[in-house]
């Protein structure tokens, strides 16, 4: 720890954090971000779509799936601006995770807006397309105004 006294403030340690987790069973989704395609998963038994990608369907249990591209045009539903960041979000600044509804694909998809777009853009009902882009050397989503 280092105490500034000018500034009466503590600085701790800078934590780095990283996780591995395992995503075999959905290597298609994170090979088909790096082609240009946000895919999501229908479960071939009960029809049920599901984003992100599940290699079991959480209806019905199968593991029978099959894949498909969201590329239509989603409506955003639900947004919100993280502006006190946790811990391994602190290198970033104010982001905007936002839910849009793809009816024509019957999905709908968590995804952060680009941060190129101004926060006052952001409503419920702007009109989005999702995205893959790579930042920071990894493969990632984001949300762009549809026009
Ligand atoms: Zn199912």
């Amino acid at each position: 720890m280092a105490y500034d006294p000018a500034s009466g403030v503590l600085r701790s340690r800078t934590l780095t954090l990283s996780y591995e987790i395992p995503v075999s069973k959905i290597a298609r989704f994170w090979e088909a971000l790096a082609e240009g395609k946000v895919l999501g998963t229908v479960c071939k038994k009960c029809g049920r779509k599901m984003f992100p990608p599940q290699a079991v369907c959480d209806k019905c249990h199968s593991t029978d799936i099959d894949w498909f591209e969201i590329k239509s045009v989603g409506e955003v539903v639900a947004f919100t601006h993280i502006v006190v960041r946790p811990a391994s979000f602190q290198d970033q600044k104010v982001y905007t995770p936002a839910i849009a509804e793809f009816k024509e694909e019957g999905v709908r998809v968590l995804a952060w807006v680009a941060p190129e777009v101004p926060k006052r853009q952001i409503k419920v009902g702007m009109k989005v397309r999702v995205e893959p882009r790579i930042e920071d050397n990894r493969r990632t989503w984001v949300f762009v105004p549809a026009e």
